[in-house]
């Protein structure tokens, strides 16, 4: 599995409150696979502090651990302390749903040219992009300087592994997946989620057990690759070193681009950031092929999370629901332990049934405009995302302050 963790918290619809922390990475077929939930009071230092540690304890395989989240200021303190060799990164689309408040007009536009800095590949492309964003749009820009570095967003400064994984979109999925759920208490709510994982790790078993076995790579990049394949067609490759497999590609933009097969690595940076080769590195395989007389196959150089059969370890394992409380052992000390419900106040009227706002996000009117607009949720993504359901790790339930579960 990718080891880049989608990392959002949202709120119980229970009479309790209290929020749903969850941690999700997404398979290599663009399949949400959750790894870990936990109940807390709220979103604040202590809860996502909490959050992290029984996450480490999750989690053995640590080094190279990207997160992405939206932002929020408890979150990005507890991977600091608790993960500080993980590097964090920020949903692009959150972010450019935040600056979207320092234009006036053509907002979708100003957002989609902000997105379009953040994916590109290289630097130089990035400067380009990003002067001429600046250039139109000096206020968002003073903003973007101000509250957040480039290197959290922008692709080609990220510091770490993040693949094509630049939205929490994912996790977004899964709160939409879960919305009926969490009005639910406790249990049944995990109830739920255990039950939903349990049929998304038994759907994508059976269909990482479908692939046919010449066929090496998951279906989504398989598809990439069927495409890329045709357009390296047009395509003209020099070899410029036949021992460092290093070869030099013209595509059809007129530039040139300069491909290293030993070191999976391409001027164009897709093939060192999605990990897949890109179309030049599809052209320099189809050449050592034909040309050169080497027999490769495009798997060769893929990172092996986009292999089937890693995919099909991912759901190796059985997810079982959790068994009824009357078959229950309960070892004494826990029994003997008095835990009471947190304090809760009746709330008045229905309950809110959209998000809060992230971090910088604006609340907007709402359909409560009269009523001060708060929390309407308008112009969030609401689980379109590629992510497309699926799979569980550990659960964890607790509080990191005194009133939550
Ligand atoms: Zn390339």
């Amino acid at each position: 599995m990718r080891k880049v963790l989608i990392v959002d918290g949202t709120h119980l619809k229970n009479v309790y409150g209290g929020v749903l922390l969850v941690a999700t990475a997404q398979d290599p077929d663009h399949h949400h696979y959750p790894i870990a939930f936990g109940v807390a009071d709220g979103e604040n230092d202590e809860s996502w502090t909490w959050f992290m540690e029984q996450l480490k304890l999750a989690i053995t395989d640590v080094p190279g651990l990207v997160f992405l989240s939206d932002r929020n200021r408890s979150l990005i303190k507890a991977v600091r302390l608790v993960l500080p060799e993980a590097e964090h990164g920020y949903c692009i689309w959150h972010l450019s749903q935040n600056v979207k408040g320092h234009v006036h007009n053509n907002k979708d536009t100003f957002a989609f040219k902000f997105r379009e800095c953040a994916y590109a590949y290289t630097v130089a492309e990035f400067k380009y992009l990003y002067d001429a964003f600046r250039r139109k749009y000096p206020s968002a820009a003073v903003y973007l300087d101000k509250s957040v570095e480039e290197k959290k967003w922008a692709r080609c400064y990220f510091e770490g592994d993040r693949y094509n994984v630049d939205t929490t979109n994912s996790v977004e999925s899964f709160n939409g997946v879960i919305k009926n759920a969490r009005m639910y208490t406790l249990l049944p709510m995990f109830d739920f989620i255990i039950a939903k994982m349990a049929e998304w790790f038994n759907k994508y078993r059976k269909k990482a057990a479908e692939v046919p076995v010449t066929v090496k790579l998951v279906p989504i990049v398989e598809d990439v690759m069927s495409i890329r394949c045709v357009q390296a067609g047009f395509l003209t490759v020099d070899e410029l070193n036949s021992f460092f497999l290093e070869y030099s590609v013209h595509d059809a933009d007129g530039r040139v681009y300069t491909v290293d097969m030993a070191r999976y690595t391409c001027s164009c940076e897709q093939f060192d950031k999605d990990k897949y080769p890109c179309v030049h590195a599809v052209a320099a395989a189809t050449f050592m092929t034909s040309k050169a007389g080497k027999e490769v196959h495009l798997s060769e150089y893929c990172s092996k999370y986009y292999l089937v059969e890693q995919w099909a370890l991912a759901y190796h394992r059985t997810i079982y629901p959790v068994p009824h409380m009357s078959d229950w052992v309960v070892p004494e000390e826990v029994r003997a332990k008095k835990i009471l419900p947190p304090d809760f106040e009746v709330k008045k009227g229905k309950p809110q049934q959209t998000r809060f706002p992230s971090v910088g996000e604006s609340r907007g009117r709402g359909k409560r405009g009269r009523g001060g607009g708060r929390g309407s949720g308008r112009g969030r993504a609401r689980g379109t995302g590629r992510a497309r359901g699926e799979g569980l790790a550990a659960y964890l339930c607790g509080s990191g302050s005194s009133s939550g579960v």
